[in-house]
């Protein structure tokens, strides 16, 4: 049993709200810098920028998963995780699929460029990426799920494109493998207001949107070996692995 650090929400300069400096260079060498153990980018509605990042994360021993923050019909963003290169191409083809097609102003809601590992651009998007899926969260999580994904609805506490925020409440037969919360909401507190099922686990993600924001919080996984497996199991409490609790301050 080992103790992993994981940054699980981590935005890259394709997300148009993000700095620019975020490529995929720059975030793994900062996760490097912190010593993070598991990183994953989750743009909002694109995997592009998994495969370089994971290569480069490999270099230094950091593991990357691919995935996505998808926005839903309800507008509820949703990381969508997912271990490998044929799985990231059907999230990614389901997201082009059902994403509302509204073009992007990059005046009025920034870059939303790829970029390759000497940070040249590989491609502008030019539909905007922070639309709607036209999908509901039943959809999304039943879709993640028949691919053998990670599915956790986002910043759960938020009072923007958070599960509360847009439903009032968290659905009884949602299915998840865990609710991420943000560092301002104790997790006692979120219970206290919202009814959920007793077992289920919070993680904590830095959501950065600049390099100084990564790593600023984290979840500590114990974790019986490295793997997307161990993983998904440690975020439902299974299996041996666990997440290890918060110290909320
Ligand atoms: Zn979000
Ligand atoms: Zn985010």
């Amino acid at each position: 049993m080992t103790i992993y650090r994981a940054d699980l929400h981590i935005h890259s300069v394709l997300s148009p709200c993000a700095d620019l400096e975020m490529s995929p260079v720059n975030i793994v060498k900062r996760a490097a810098e912190l010593d993070l153990d598991i990183i994953a980018i989750t743009d909002h509605n694109s995997t592009l920028h998994g495969p370089l990042t994971r290569r480069l994360a490999e270099e230094r021993d950091i593991y990357s998963l691919f995935g996505a923050e998808v926005n839903t019909r309800e507008e509820i963003h949703c990381l969508c995780l997912v271990e490998n290169e044929q799985q990231r191409q059907l999230l990614q083809t389901f997201i082009e699929e059902n994403i509302q097609r509204i073009p992007n102003n990059p005046d009025v809601f920034g870059y939303q460029v790829e970029v390759n590992e000497d940070e040249e651009i590989i491609q502008e998007i030019n539909y905007l990426l922070h639309a709607a899926l036209n999908k509901s969260i039943d959809e999304v999580s039943e879709f993640i799920y028949s691919i053998g994904g990670i599915f956790v609805p986002a910043h759960v506490d938020r009072s923007k494109y958070s599960i509360t925020s847009q439903l009032g409440f968290v659905p009884p037969n949602l299915k998840y493998h865990a609710l991420e919360i943000s560092r301002n909401t104790q997790v006692a507190d979120f219970l206290r207001l919202n009814p959920i099922k007793p077992e289920t686990g919070f993680i904590r993600n830095s959501d950065a949107h600049f390099i100084n924001q990564i790593g600023s919080i984290t979840t500590e996984l114990a974790l019986v070996d490295l793997s997307f497996v161990s993983i998904a199991n440690a975020l439902m409490g299974q299996n041996g692995s666990y997440i290890l609790p918060h110290i909320d301050s």
